[in-house]
C-alpha cells in the first residue's frame, strides 16, 4: 500500500472513531489536547492487494479502472486465479491468459483453502487450463466470462473450508464470496474520497 493511501483510525473522548492521514494534537470533537485515547490509533486494513503476493487465491478487480478511484457499486468486475507462485490465471475474450499479474497490483484477494490445500489446487488449476473448451472462440460476454470459468475451477475444487461448496451461477458465487470483501473495499473508497477534501471523517 502506498503511504497516500493509508487511512487511520482512533478514537478519544467518546465512541465516535475518527478516520484521518494524519493523527491531530488537537481531538476534532472535544477540542482538547489528546493526552490519552479511547482506542489507539491504528492503520484500517488496506482492502487492496498485489495478486503476486497472494498464491492460491480469487483475485477480482474492476473491469475499466481501479477501485480505489474509479469503482462504483455495479460496475464490471473481471476475475480469476492465482497458482501457488501467484501466477495470474484469467479467462476472457483473448482465451486463457497466464501473466504475472501486471494488471492485478490493486485488487481483492480471498483465500478459500487452508493451506494444506495447495496441492489439491495446483491440480484442479492444471487439469481446467488443459480444457480445450476455454478457447477464444467459445467467449461470450454473459454466458461464457471470466465468472464462467471461475466459478468452474471452484465447482471442482469441491471443498472450501472443509465444506462442499457448489456455485450454480454468478449471483451465488458474487453473494457468497466476492460481496462481503467488496462492501469492506467500498466503505474504505469512501473514507478515501472524503479525507480528500477533509481533514477527519467521524463516524
Ligand atoms: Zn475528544
Amino acid at each position: 500500500m502506498a503511504s497516500d493511501t493509508k487511512i487511520i483510525c482512533f478514537r478519544h473522548c467518546c465512541s465516535k472513531s475518527i478516520f484521518c492521514k494524519n493523527v491531530p494534537k488537537i481531538c476534532p470533537i472535544c477540542r482538547s489536547s489528546i493526552v490519552n485515547y479511547n482506542i489507539e490509533p491504528f492503520l484500517v486494513p488496506y482492502p487492496y492487494s498485489n495478486a503476486k503476493d497472494e498464491p492460491t487465491s480469487i483475485i477480482v478487480r474492476p473491469s475499466e479502472g481501479t477501485f480505489l478511484n474509479d469503482y462504483h457499486i455495479g460496475d464490471d468486475l473481471h476475475i480469476g486465479i492465482t497458482h501457488s507462485g501467484g501466477i495470474v490465471v484469467e479467462y476472457d475474450k483473448k482465451g486463457l491468459i497466464i501473466s504475472d499479474g501486471a494488471q492485478w497490483t490493486n485488487c481483492i484477494a480471498i483465500n478459500i483453502i487452508p493451506s494444506s490445500w495447495k496441492n489439491h489446487w495446483t491440480e484442479t488449476l492444471k487439469l481446467i487450463l488443459k480444457d480445450t473448451k476455454w478457447r477464444s472462440e467459445n467467449y461470450h460476454e454473459i454466458t461464457m466470462n471470466c465468472f464462467n470459468f471461475v466459478i468452474e475451477f471452484i465447482n471442482n475444487l469441491r471443498y472450501i473450508d472443509n465444506k462442499y461448496i457448489y456455485f450454480d451461477n454468478k449471483e451465488t458465487m458474487c453473494d457468497k464470496l466476492i460481496l462481503p470483501k467488496l462492501q469492506d473495499a467500498v466503505k474504505y473508497n469512501s473514507l478515501f474520497k472524503q479525507l480528500k477534501s477533509t481533514e477527519y471523517v467521524i463516524s
